[in-house]
């Protein structure tokens, strides 16, 4: 065999196959397959020794040139494709900061609930303690123990949700004052946030589920008076300073003497305006102090202690807020709507 000729095929088909290397590890294979332990190259090298002794020296140069030919084609070509994947990682990893960032979107709270906790925050600070009741409630508690007589029209089918025998899905928050009494003694002083059901059609006033938030004071002592002082400071914190207020008598069967409570118009200040149609007042709660018929459903020595009760539409309060005419706006869930107030 001619290792010369032998030689210069395995340079040809080396330089050929370190040309279409694509990787590392191509890179890697061809060097074992020629100038490797028993790479093509290497096993020629042994074969020296058949050389006849005047060409050995010729020939080993040659053999000893091709592979370090190899061997810097090799690095040469190592080089190249590590080049080209840093190239490729650093292309990829590239950050244009001229382009311009993503927004990032805050949600905030519904309107409803933005005006309900304001108006537990200022109850909170005047001493009282926000509870809660479930929302299936026994009609005793929703009606009977709040002194409802049982001809009472709110009872009605058409008024009320009932969900089983004996339950009602609660139709105002005040049962929870029969809860709270039940399980504690005087002094209790309790505002009870939640959602009420009525079988109302909904229109721009009513809908058939909605939020109340129910207050509760009872003690030794509670007059009128502290009733109206305490709602005189909740009407000047949720509407501000200039806020004045005014009591109508009214009619609730948990109540005795029953009233409404209203404030000095938002917009026109009590001069009349359409807001107020004309009458300078807006309607914003009912509240009494709590009928003595009730202290004795709830085990209260009606003799002994006395408290007010008051009892607010969450949604009547944010509409006058944030000046919506119609209740039904809030849960349209329109965000133009919901994000501009
Ligand atoms: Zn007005």
């Amino acid at each position: 065999m001619d290792l010369q000729s032998e030689a210069a095929r395995i340079r040809e088909a080396a330089a050929k196959a370190i040309k279409t290397c694509k990787s590392i590890d191509d890179v890697d294979a061809v060097r074992v397959k020629y100038i490797g332990r028993r790479g093509e190259l290497t096993l020629l090298l042994r074969k020296l020794g058949e050389v006849s002794p005047g060409q050995r020296k010729e020939v080993g140069k040659m053999l000893n040139a091709i592979k370090d030919e190899i061997s810097s084609l090799l690095a040469e070509r190592r080089k190249e494709i590590e080049t080209a994947l840093k190239d490729e990682t650093l292309r990829k990893e590239t950050i244009d900061v001229t382009l311009p960032g993503r927004r990032v979107r805050i949600g905030k709270l519904h309107p409803t609930l933005r005006i309900l906790n304001e108006i537990i925050d200022v109850f909170v600070g005047l001493g009282f303690t926000a509870v809660e009741g479930p929302e299936i409630e026994t009609e005793y508690n929703n009606f009977d123990a709040l002194n409802f007589p049982p001809w009472h029209p709110s009872r009605d089918d058409f008024d009320s949700f009932y969900v089983g025998d004996g339950y009602v899905l609660r139709t105002h928050t005040s049962p929870a004052q029969v809860r709270v009494m039940k399980s504690q003694e005087p002094p209790v002083r309790v505002v009870v946030p939640g959602r009420c059901y009525r079988r109302d059609t909904p229109d721009a006033s009513h809908l058939m589920s909605f939020f109340q938030i129910e207050g509760l004071y009872v003690d030794h002592d509670v007059s009128l008076a502290d009733l109206k002082g305490t709602l005189a400071i909740f009407a000047r914190e949720i509407f501000g300073p200039e806020t004045k207020i005014r009591f109508r008598p009214h009619y609730f069967p948990f109540t005795e003497p029953s009233a409404e409570l209203d404030i000095s118009c938002l917009v026109c200040g009590g001069a009349g305006c359409r807001l107020c149609k004309q009458s300078g007042w807006l309607e914003v709660l009912g509240c009494g102090m709590v009928h003595p018929n009730v202290f004795k459903h709830v085990g209260y020595d009606h003799k002994a202690v006395t408290g007010f009760a008051f009892g607010l539409g969450v949604e009547r309060i944010a509409m006058l807020k944030y000046g919506i005419s119609d209740i039904r706006t809030l849960y349209e869930n329109d965000l133009k709507i919901l994000n501009s107030l």
